[in-house]
């Protein structure tokens, strides 16, 4: 079992900085967790703590049934993927993936056995002999993870392994592993800055922002139910439109010259709350606006359209403010037109004006 538990974890730097403020994350056995934010969060200096390769200034680091705080990185039981790869230059990819075995005093014949099995899981096989600047930067990638799995370790730590690649080659890659997260049924932590990825890649996510932790749930929820407005903005792309608004009466939020009338959901939550007449910020998803094929809804002017192959995101206007609504690219709306947009009410979003809470 490689659960891996964070109860209260606190780093402060010698300079004073506060950088993981408080942190409680219980990451799963066999789950592919993602620590998500952006840059300067905090989410590199937690993995490293994970990983023994950082001091915690508070707080208690626990993997399987052992607390970890004193124990040093080598006795983890874990293995850390980096961005650069850090490959022994003067070795080939087989001294590089064997290394660590050597040093532990692995047998030679399992050491083969073992570079023989990542290998062929990696299809790295036919590099075996090669140094590492003989190989492209995703052949790399590739011999840094064998690396790591050669060690059979509890839990692989990754952090931003794919960001050295290019689009197309990360792509291919988050494929690979979340085959090779599969294959191995091993516990993944894995950090990027990247949305995207952690939506594609994550069993779970935990957002995170200025050292807290914002949100940790199941891409789905995340991107459906985010719990406060930081998390909405940060997930999704394009972004989720916001706008202020206010609630009347707990049925309706009103926002410029309209009114939308809420939920049953969301009626339900904002009497809970005691906000019932209270300004909020309300925020819709780009493709939960529609453009309506009669003059009903409300009247915009397209402002600008972005092509991306079969979709179409169109920034538009209504009065002086802007938004964004995703659509089907056969719909052929250009620059300029004027159309009539239809938010759907039933996926507003409502945020507390001051704690930036989700209400729903
Ligand atoms: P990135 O995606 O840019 O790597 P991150 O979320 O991984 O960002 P960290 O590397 O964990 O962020 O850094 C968190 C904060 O701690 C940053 O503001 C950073 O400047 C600060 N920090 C990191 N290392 C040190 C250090 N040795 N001394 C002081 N502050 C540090």
């Amino acid at each position: 079992m490689a659960n891996v538990k964070i109860s209260n974890l606190n780093k402060k730097y010698p300079n004073g900085f506060h950088a993981v403020k408080d942190v409680n994350l219980e990451i799963i056995d066999k789950e592919f967790m993602i620590l998500v934010g952006p840059s300067g969060c905090g989410k590199t200096t937690t993995l490293r703590m994970i990983a023994g390769l950082e001091e915690i200034t508070s707080g208690e680091m626990q993997i399987g049934d052992q607390i970890v705080n004193d124990v040093s990185p080598k006795d983890r039981n874990i293995a850390m993927v980096f961005q650069n790869y850090a490959l022994y230059p003067h070795m080939t990819v087989y001294d590089n993936m064997a290394f660590g075995l050597k040093l532990k005093k692995t047998p030679k014949a399992e050491i083969d056995e073992r570079i023989t099995k990542a290998a062929r899981i990696l299809d790295i096989e036919v590099l075996l002999k090669r140094k590492p600047k003989q190989l492209s930067g995703g052949q790399r990638q590739r011999v840094a993870l064998g690396r790591a799995i050669v060690r059979k370790p509890e839990v692989f730590l990754m952090d931003e392994p794919l960001s050295n690649l290019d689009a197309k080659l990360r792509v291919q890659m988050r494929a690979e592993l979340i085959k090779l997260h599969n294959d191995l049924k091993t516990t993944f932590i894995y950090v990027t800055h990247d949305q995207t990825e952690a939506m594609t890649m994550g069993t779970r996510i935990c957002v995170m922002n200025n050292g807290l932790v914002q949100q940790v749930a199941d891409p789905r929820t995340i991107y459906n139910s985010p719990a406060n407005l930081f998390v909405a903005g940060f997930i999704g792309a394009p972004q989720m439109n916001f706008f202020p608004g206010r609630i009347v009466d707990g049925k309706f939020v009103e926002v410029e010259d309209h009114t939308f009338k809420l939920s049953e959901k969301m009626m339900k939550a904002v009497k809970e709350k005691g906000k019932e007449s209270a300004e909020v910020t309300v925020g819709i998803r780009p493709e939960d606006i529609k453009i309506s094929n009669s003059q009903e809804g409300i009247s915009a002017k397209v402002e600008v359209t972005e092509l991306l192959g079969s979709d179409l995101n169109v920034y538009f206007k209504i009065g002086q403010r802007s938004y964004i609504l995703k659509t089907e690219a056969a719909s052929g709306i250009k620059l300029g037109d004027d159309i009539y947009t239809v938010f759907d009410s039933e996926k507003l979003h409502l945020f507390d004006l001051e704690t930036e809470e989700s209400l729903v």
